[in-house]
């Protein structure tokens, strides 16, 4: 997964025009710009860019405009907060390809930085059509994928440029994929995996790929009680996938035989009600969980089991929450490991790689997002990556 060009390939650039994709696809409210924590991300790309004298030309998409001109859906509306991230005067160009954009390019001086209209406001982006691909690079000298998140849809934005103009990973790409490579491309051994989150359905790739690659799998959350069923456990009125239980066992046999060690809970945390702090919770064996209770959390001597196989581990990748997190006091296990990683990778025993967006709002909960090795914000692409998938924006950069 490393053998792409970055900034560092890149010769001398003054004047040259820069292509940069980038994901400004930002949480908005009543028109206003709730988070900017992905334009944040690609700062440090775009200045290397700008100050080394390219022309910078952000390309991004914003919502599902399905190849129709929105304007509620306009790049015109993140400009400001670009600006504001930056520091740096920048330019809308309500195009991506054709006599305007050349025209705003002549208008930029070296180190000048301009934001294309929404991507998906033509058609041939989603379909990755060459054409466009090539209409875009026509203004251009150079492409740069800054946008992990984006990495695995082949579109024309995020693949087909790479065919067409020479191709490089930016910082916050390069850091990405340098994370992921250590978490699962060649991780030091032993590698722990926590899955957790609500269901099974939605991550048997997840889980399919991970026991072929790790030693130990960590199962929590609601998909836990759907493997404690397959087994034979009376879960109550836990959340739990039922029809799943064959597909459980055969994930079961393949992490025997691949000798990988999966990490069921023995104690668990039920209630009643799901509600803060219900009067009905209590911690008891899986085979004491009576019929109207439900599973909320994993237990605390599991817990601690847990932090005592984290301990002899090198590599930790993470996704899914143990437990529901959201209402107290059933991110108990979640916040316990959590900080578990967060100690053994500030020691430097352990690689802590974590990614999906409850996760990440867990691990922000706990008060470790900044003390794990790397904290994925990718989303989709993040789950298709622990898939074991081979992400298309991200092959296109390796050719
Ligand atoms: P991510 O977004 O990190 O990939 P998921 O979306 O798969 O994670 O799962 C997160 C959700 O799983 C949370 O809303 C959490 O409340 C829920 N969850 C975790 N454990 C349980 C449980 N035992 N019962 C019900 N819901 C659970
Ligand atoms: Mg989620």
């Amino acid at each position: 997964m490393t053998n792409f060009k970055t900034l560092d390939d890149l010769g001398d650039i003054r004047g040259k025009v820069a292509l940069v994709r980038v994901d400004l696809n930002l949480p908005m409210k009543d028109g206003r710009v709730t988070d900017d924590t992905r334009v944040r991300a690609a700062v440090p790309t775009i200045l290397e860019l700008a100050d080394a004298g390219a022309k910078v030309l952000l390309l991004a998409h914003f919502g599902r405009p399905k190849g129709e001109r929105v304007s509620t859906q306009s790049l015109s509306m993140v400009v400001e907060t670009v600006r504001n991230v930056l520091g740096r005067e920048v330019m809308f160009i309500p195009e991506i390809a054709g006599p305007v954009v050349a025209q705003a390019i002549g208008i930029l001086g070296e180190g000048g930085i301009g934001i294309l209209e929404n991507t998906r406001f033509w058609k041939g982006e989603e379909k990755n059509d060459p054409d466009l691909a090539k209409a875009i690079a026509a203004n251009a000298d150079f492409y740069v994928n800054d946008a992990f998140s984006a990495a695995h849809r082949a579109h024309a934005t995020t693949e087909g440029l790479a065919h067409v103009l020479p191709a490089y990973a930016g910082r916050a790409m390069q850091a990405e994929l340098e994370a992921l490579e250590k978490a699962l491309g060649k991780p030091a051994k032993p590698v722990a995996a926590v899955v957790g989150g609500a269901k099974v359905s939605s991550k048997l790739d997840v889980l399919k790929h991970l026991v072929t690659k790790v030693d130990h799998l960590i199962i929590g959350g609601g998909m836990a009680n759907t493997f404690l069923a397959a087994r034979g456990v009376d879960v109550g009125k836990s959340l739990c996938e039922h029809d799943l239980a064959s597909t459980a066992e055969e994930i079961l046999t393949a992490a025997d035989a691949a000798g990988c060690t999966v990490h069921l809970p023995y104690d668990v945390v039920v209630a009643r009600e799901f509600a803060p702090n219900p009067p009905s919770v209590r911690t008891c064996n899986v085979h004491e969980v009576a019929a109207d209770e439900m599973i909320l959390d994993i237990g605390p001597a599991a817990t601690e089991a847990l932090a005592d196989v984290l301990k002899t581990c090198r590599t930790l990748v993470w996704n899914g929450p143990l437990g529901a997190f959201e209402t107290p006091p059933f991110d108990t296990a979640t916040v316990s490991l959590a900080r578990t990683a967060a100690a053994l990778t500030g020691e430097g025993s352990l690689v802590s790689v974590a990614g999906g967006g409850d996760t990440v709002a867990a691990l922000n909960q706990a008060r470790v997002g900044d003390q794990f090795s790397y904290v994925s914000t990718a989303g989709g692409a993040f789950l298709e990556w622990m898939e074991g998938k081979d992400l298309p924006g991200v092959v296109a950069l390796q050719r």
